[in-house]
């Protein structure tokens, strides 16, 4: 054991710039340990009121109601920061971006069944809002029909109330289709890679 540790120890000692030690020293810079532990105080005073006050300050600033408040965005539908969304008014010469392109892509509601199946004409859009989210907002920018557009094929139309806020199991349940999709995490940089999506349609008559 003696032969093997003290030529180690003597060659780090001696090689000031050897790329390990300079590594070792910086950490132990970093760390410190022994200096910082010199002036702290166990167990440390009590928060002070500037600080206690700093900290409810900024808890009751990050709740501010136009901070949270969420409102969907007329182009995807999805929900977004109100602060973050801005007038559609704004993006009037890019909305022949959003047409249906000769595909049925909307239905407007029969109240019959004697009434014609027709599509509603104009721009696909979410028409109880009239603001546009960032991401939209920048694909129209570059000329691009955002890639979540409800003219995108992605158009349903209002949804039922029965059918708003529902839990997990309950859209697990009404779902048509069931599906399952293979994630690979790659450990070198987190990177995640998606396989193929596997879909099974539901019993659904069995289970109404
Ligand atoms: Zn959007």
């Amino acid at each position: 054991m003696r032969s093997i540790l003290i030529p180690v120890s003597t060659k780090l000692k001696q090689s000031g710039t050897n790329g390990w030690n300079i590594s070792n020293q910086k950490r132990k810079e970093a760390s410190n340990l022994d200096d910082i532990s010199a002036d702290i105080k166990f167990p440390p005073d009590p928060p002070s009121k500037e600080l206690i006050q700093k900290i409810i300050h900024g808890f009751s600033q990050a709740q501010i109601t136009s901070i949270i408040e969420e409102g969907s965005c007329a182009v995807c539908g999805i929900l977004c920061p109100c602060s973050k969304l801005t007038l559609l008014t704004n993006y009037k010469e890019k909305l022949h971006l959003l047409s249906d392109n000769g595909r049925v892509v909307t239905r407007r509601e029969r109240k019959t069944k004697s009434d014609p199946v027709m599509v509603i004409p104009g721009p696909i859009l979410n028409f109880r809002s009239d603001m546009i989210c960032p991401k939209c907002a920048q694909s129209l920018d570059k000329n691009k029909p955002p890639e979540l557009a409800l003219a995108n094929g992605l158009w349903i139309g209002d949804m039922p109330t029965e059918l708003q806020n529902l839990t997990l199991a309950e859209q697990l349940l009404i779902a048509r289709v069931r599906h399952n999709r293979c994630v690979v995490r790659v450990s070198s940089g987190m990177h995640k890679m998606r396989a193929n999506a596997v879909m099974f349609a539901n019993p659904t008559p069995t289970i109404y």
